[in-house]
């Protein structure tokens, strides 16, 4: 936690904000602060400043908190990501909010397992979590939006084009002929399969609404290595 993400319901005050739980055993243990210190914390979907620790007990964080800077610019990029098995999908929605993805649209694909969907962590409340933690571990107060599809055809053929209109279009698929490009200028648009690939009829659906099929050399990353050496090709570090 590079940031303590604050939500309008902990303030007490128009300056003043309490933390209990995570964040307070964050502060206890990591940071070790004590009263008086100053710890980076931002307004979610806000600015970004610091909090002065006016009281610190075990059970909460008294904060005066003054809100400076804002916060990063946005990653301009739509991931198009096949659902992830569950165990995995924690980690890329937190490695995907770290990164700087607004814009998560969830899909189901031939390969993506039913039970995929079954998952608690697709929950509101859970979702919200792990996007909590990836923005603070960036220190990023705008929460991406997730999306979730569980029909590939009808989101191909009737809200894929729409969302590419204006992006570079890409579908990360092994073994096509174009590598993928590197610093890329303006928005993109990028499609990730499942673990088991998108199928042949997948990636026909994906380039006839206007995607380009790319690789990344012969080795076979997983999702969640897949992902942010594909955000690191396309962009800049201080995009
Ligand atoms: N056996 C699957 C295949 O050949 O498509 C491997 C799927 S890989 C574990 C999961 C996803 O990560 C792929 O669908 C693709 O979007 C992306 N990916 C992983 N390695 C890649 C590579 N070398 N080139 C392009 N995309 C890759």
């Amino acid at each position: 936690m590079n940031l303590a993400l604050l939500f309008t319901e902990d303030f007490v005050a128009a300056d003043h904000a309490l933390l209990a739980g995570r964040r307070l055993a964050h502060l206890h243990s990591v940071l070790k602060a004590t009263e008086g210190d100053l710890v980076p914390v931002g307004l979610v979907d806000g600015e970004m400043g610091t909090g002065r620790v006016l009281r610190l007990t075990e059970t909460e964080a008294l904060l005066q908190v003054k809100l400076t800077d804002p916060p990063p610019a946005p990653l301009p990029l739509t991931l198009v990501l096949a659902m992830p098995r569950p165990k995995m999908f924690r980690r890329v929605l937190q490695t995907c909010a770290t990164l700087g993805v607004k814009d998560i649209w969830l899909v189901n694909s031939y390969k993506v397992e039913k039970s995929f969907w079954q998952t608690p962590w697709l929950s509101e409340e859970n979702l919200r979590e792990n996007l909590v933690l990836g923005l603070e571990q960036a220190r990023d107060t705008l929460m991406p939006r997730v999306h979730i599809r569980k029909l590939f055809k009808p989101f191909v053929e009737d809200e894929l084009p729409a969302l590419l209109k204006n992006t570079r279009a890409l579908v990360a698929h092994p073994g096509t002929s174009s590598p993928c490009p590197t610093h890329i200028e303006g928005p993109a648009t990028l499609c990730v399969g499942p673990e088991g690939g998108f199928i042949p009829y997948e990636v026909d659906k994906l380039i006839e609404a206007g995607c380009e099929a790319v690789h990344l050399g012969s080795r076979i990353l997983r999702v969640e290595t897949a992902v942010p050496v594909l955000v690191s090709r396309l962009f800049d570090a201080g995009a």
